[in-house]
């Protein structure tokens, strides 16, 4: 059945990308309708409150950004907090702070000084340097050594992708800084914060205009939805839009396991990341830390890493080169087509929030100069 499009754009996904091309798109008075398949809005930063506690249902978001203006953006919306992330590693038992600092240095080595640390480091290192490194492995081992690879990266990234760190590629673990100062901040940008009530808040500001509907899956009949706007925006995934035919594109997905537990407070940190391999989890995930919560009962979750794709679903891109050849393909026939891909899933990147939100403004700037 089709009928006379009603809408300028039809958006399908209420994650970030769709809610801020949908927002930007009603600014400039087009008319959208959102449809997502799940029963709320917000895609991956969904918060579901428990206990008077945000839980961050699809896995701990942190914000941070060095861009001002993605920043000042956000907090038009819904101010942030100061939360500051500082995972802490458990290896066997013992803690490591995050990323790599001075104080994790001295938790393994009992080193003191930034020149003792370097010097460590710089006898672990220099085999590896020789060669470019290739893989996630030779890069690790190339930058921070052998003690801290087989601690804190080996166990946790082996289990958290499914494959061996000689099979996945060094941008990963380029994600963790390194730093000879006694500093903890898990990341070098300038902002960083959690939204004051949790993510829900951004999504009903930026969404706040917009018709959306939930539990609707596009693919359940794409010719009726489709032909209900003169515009799509997609940002699902990009594979299962053109049926899969170049083949399937590989994801990496988690299974949360979420717990209430009568205690006020569990762990003492937000994050707290299992680095050997024998625990099936990553990381287990305190939700009242990320907001400072003083309720008399905590909520935890588990991260227990699965291969995702078709079954479950896709969280991480898998970006090796077997799969960045697979995207190219699709990414071609994309750009020949007037349907607008963006985010995670569709552009098949792993973004971060604020350079989502980057994308889906620089997309939307483009779309409505040309209008
Ligand atoms: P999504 O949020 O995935 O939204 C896509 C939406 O499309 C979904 O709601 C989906 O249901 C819907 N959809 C898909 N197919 C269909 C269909 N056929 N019909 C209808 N709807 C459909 N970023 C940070 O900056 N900091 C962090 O600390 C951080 N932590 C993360 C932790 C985890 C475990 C994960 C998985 C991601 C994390 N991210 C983090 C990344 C962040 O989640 C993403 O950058 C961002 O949420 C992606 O937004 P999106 O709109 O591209 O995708
Ligand atoms: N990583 C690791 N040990 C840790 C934390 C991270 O080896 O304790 C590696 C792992 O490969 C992971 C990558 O660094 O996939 C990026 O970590 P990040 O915390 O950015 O992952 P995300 O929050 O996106 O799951």
């Amino acid at each position: 059945m089709s009928n006379k499009p009603q809408y300028d754009y039809l958006i399908v996904g209420a994650g970030l990308f769709g809610a801020v091309f949908a927002h930007e798109a009603t600014k400039k008075n087009k008319k959208c309708l959102v449809i997502d398949k799940r029963d709320h809005l917000g895609g991956n930063i969904y918060c579901e409150n428990i206990e008077g506690i945000n839980v961050h249902k699809y896995g701990a978001h942190i914000f941070h950004t060095n861009d001002k203006y993605i920043w000042d953006y956000v907090n038009s919306f819904v101010p942030f907090n100061r939360y500051t992330n500082s995972p802490v590693a458990n290896y066997e038992g013992k803690l490591y702070n995050l990323p790599f600092n001075m104080n994790t240095f001295y938790q393994l080595w009992g080193v003191t000084t930034p020149n003792e640390a370097q010097a460590i480091i710089e006898q672990q290192t220099q085999k590896y340097k020789k060669n470019n490194p290739k893989n996630l492995e030779e890069h690790a081992l190339s930058l921070v050594g052998e003690d801290i690879y087989h601690k804190l990266i080996k166990g946790y990234t082996e289990k958290q992708w499914g494959r061996k760190a000689t099979e996945l590629p060094t941008f990963i673990i380029k994600r963790l800084p390194l730093r000879f100062t006694f500093d903890n901040n898990y990341f070098n940008d300038t902002y960083q914060g959690i939204p004051i009530g949790g993510y829900n808040k951004l999504i009903d500001g930026l969404l706040k205009n917009v018709e959306c509907k939930t539990n609707i899956d596009f693919f359940k009949d794409r010719e009726y939805w489709g032909s209900l706007a003169k515009n799509i925006v997609y940002t699902g995934k990009i594979d299962e839009y053109y049926d899969y035919r170049f083949g399937k594109l590989e994801y990496r997905s988690l299974n949360f396991q979420h717990e209430i537990l009568e205690t006020s407070n569990y762990q003492g940190n937000a994050v707290i990341n299992y680095t050997e391999s024998q625990i099936p989890y990553t990381r287990i995930i305190e939700h009242k830390h990320f907001e400072f919560g003083k309720q008399k009962s905590t909520v935890i979750t588990k991260e227990f890493p699965l291969e995702g794709g078709t079954k479950n679903e896709p969280y991480y891109p898998i970006n090796n080169d077997k799969n960045n050849d697979i995207y190219l393909q699709y990414k071609k026939i994309a750009q020949e087509s007037s349907v607008i891909f963006g985010g995670r899933l569709a552009e098949y990147k792993y973004y971060d929030m604020h350079q989502v939100i980057a994308s889906a403004l620089t997309r939307s700037k483009k779309v409505f100069a040309e209008d």
